[in-house]
């Protein structure tokens, strides 16, 4: 068995607009910490905590680094940052508080059984900055490696952009259509990754397009295709074209659940054999 890690780290730098702020506490600092914490769960009055405090303000309830093995503690990293920094899953609430009607899914209501399917993965490793996925390019693409959709299929959308995700270039990047998403949604399709900063295209070249013609059908049109039709979307996924093959091969993209959110990072992975 072959698994390939389809995802990028969460980092703290990087071309996007806002990246992750990440505080990296080292063993040493851990310990102390860990010192605070443990005062911490010990009462839960706050005459206790003021007590346990002055205790720890004396020096008698305090731990340091020479407290633990090696004279270290545990590292521990904080991180502030929103729910589509790295490699995540796009739920419908995302898109909209309702689709088909209903109230949308957020992360922690998206079926698993969705999450872990066959994958097929389509080249359109020729689409430009900018530019717009067709539905007959998908067609197309779906043809030349001689497939047929099925329903729950996990389609992967390679672009070849995640070679430019350390770069400004990584922002202006093509993006699917919402005829082409309508279309593999009619196949049955509930998830559908891509391997670029956003599913839709570059927010650039949207936001030039809406300004001149002021038409919001320019605005993040795949996106909102999830109001209409149930359906979830990976983006900023990674190494599409380490996969051996185009299907053949299954993908798990299990979402952290983070309360009434709608999105969730994933450790997205193909698995062959
Ligand atoms: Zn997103």
């Amino acid at each position: 068995m072959q698994i390939i890690d389809l995802s990028l780290p969460l980092k703290g730098y990087g071309p996007e607009p806002d990246p992750p702020k990440i505080k990296y506490i080292n063993h040493k600092m851990g310990a102390l910490l860990l010192g605070l914490g443990a005062l911490l769960c010990k009462g839960n009055s706050l005459v206790s905590h003021l007590k346990n405090f002055s205790l720890y303000l004396s020096g008698k309830y305090r731990l340091s680094a020479k407290d633990f093995p090696d004279k270290l503690g545990i590292a521990l990293e904080e991180i502030k940052t929103d729910t589509h920094a790295g490699t995540h899953l796009d739920a419908p609430w995302h898109f909209g508080p309702t689709s088909e009607d209903k109230p949308a899914k957020t992360i922690g209501e998206i079926p698993l059984e969705w999450c872990y399917h066959d994958g097929v993965r389509l080249d359109l490793r020729h689409k430009k900055a900018g530019e717009v996925i067709t539905v007959e390019e998908i067609k197309t693409a779906v043809e030349g490696i001689n497939y047929r959709i099925k329903p729950d299929d996990i389609v992967l959308v390679m672009t070849g952009w995640d070679k430019f995700a350390n770069s400004k270039q990584y922002l202006n990047h093509p993006g699917m259509s919402a005829e082409a998403t309508l279309w593999l949604i009619s196949q049955g399709v509930k998830i559908i990754g891509i391997d670029t900063f956003g599913f839709d295209r570059g927010w650039a070249a949207m936001f030039d397009d809406y300004i001149k013609t002021k038409d919001k059908k320019y605005l993040w049109p795949a996106h909102f295709v999830g109001r209409a039709k149930e359906y979830c979307h990976i983006e900023k996924m990674a190494n599409l074209d380490k996969i051996p093959q185009p299907y053949g091969f299954k993908v798990i993209c299990f979402p952290i659940n983070i309360e009434k959110a709608g999105a969730g990072w994933v450790r997205a992975v193909a698995i062959i054999g």
